[in-house]
């Protein structure tokens, strides 16, 4: 029973997107949120860490304190983002969720702390929101860390399942090295990140042994998202992962014209990619650059960091390089067409 009376049964069903940044999981939770009484929320960790404090963009191009759905969300929730609820998501995150809590969290079990408590209720109480302001019955959060994910699984009013979304870590690495203006910021002078090559491909592995760790011994049902095979077969890759979930979505489901395009209709999602801006009918396209850029070395370094992930995720097969079915080789980049979303 939980501090304000609620049990288990009606619990908010939240499907957590893990995994390593440019994954492809703005994508994926865009997909999932274009299903029947499915919603995305974005990088929801961004919240109170950036997206409030610096008054973001939302996916649906208002400022986060202009963005309707947000602030009633904040209203229902917290009767209001005041600067009080903020600190307290940012304290118990600091002090309960951070990756070196992630053994004590697979350990502990039901286990709480003053301050894992105070975040299972904060997390609980805005998925309860979302789902009653935007009448969703699955809330999709693509915060990724494994550490924040097990931290909320084990909360009452929480119904979690787990997704594992995985993109070849060296398709990862090369997106590292690409240079893009984070599109909250109108000077154009805010990039965000760039990793190196060897460094992206060591904290992909980190990353990634953790998520296998939560799927395996986290007790939420879980299952693996490629994103090679969500471009290949959109329907056939949401059907099987989400069956493996519990919550199977069909391919009918979709708004999947009979030409693969997907219509996506603007979302509310945080903070993550700058594609979660667009909308309207998107063709879906493997971002295969790296198989023709990389350069040699730092491909190899990778493969090198990587091989025994690799292995274990079907990623050393020849095939795993070349783009898509029917995707031209001379396709222009993503970030310069707006119909073809990466
Ligand atoms: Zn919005």
């Amino acid at each position: 029973m939980a501090s304000d009376g609620r049990t288990a049964d009606d619990a908010t069903t939240v499907v957590y997107l893990g995994g390593f940044g440019r994954s492809g999981s703005t994508l994926v939770e865009r997909v999932l949120g274009s299903a029947p009484g499915w919603v995305n929320v974005g990088e929801l960790v961004d919240l109170a860490r950036t997206v409030a404090p610096h008054d973001e963009l939302c996916g649906c191009g208002r400022a986060f304190s202009a963005c309707p759905v947000w602030t009633e969300i904040g209203e229902v929730a917290f009767g209001g983002w005041t600067e009080d609820v903020l600190a307290r998501i940012r304290s118990a995150h600091r002090a309960a969720a951070r990756q070196r809590h992630l053994p004590g969290l697979l350990r502990s079990g039901r286990m709480t702390s003053p301050a894992l408590a105070s975040l299972q209720d904060d997390y609980a109480a805005i998925y309860r929101a979302v789902a009653e302001v935007t009448g969703a019955r699955v809330v999709v959060d693509a915060s990724k860390g494994p550490a924040l994910g097990q931290a909320v699984a084990g909360a009452t009013g929480i119904d979690l399942r787990v997704l594992n979304v995985v993109r070849d870590p060296r398709a990862v690495a090369w997106s590292w090295q690409r240079e893009v203006v984070r599109p909250h910021d109108v000077s154009g002078t805010d990039h965000m990140w760039r990793i190196p090559a060897h460094r992206a491909a060591a904290q992909w592995s980190g990353l990634q042994v953790e998520m296998e760790l939560v799927t395996r011994f986290g007790g939420s049902p879980s299952a693996r998202l490629r994103y090679e095979d969500l471009v290949s077969d959109l329907a056939g890759t949401v059907e099987t992962a989400t069956a493996a979930i519990g919550l199977p979505v069909r391919a009918s489901d979709l708004p999947l014209r009979d030409d693969g395009v997907i219509d996506l209709a603007p979302s509310h999602g945080l903070s993550g990619n700058p594609s979660r801006f667009r909308s309207g009918p998107v063709q879906l396209r493997r971002d295969a650059a790296w198989a023709t850029e990389m350069p040699r070395v730092p491909r190899a370094v990778v493969t090198a960091l990587t091989l025994p992930l690799l292995h274990a995720y079907d990623y050393t097969s020849d095939r795993s390089a070349r783009p898509g079915p029917g995707v031209a080789h001379d396709a222009p980049p993503a970030a310069s067409d707006r119909r073809i979303l990466t």
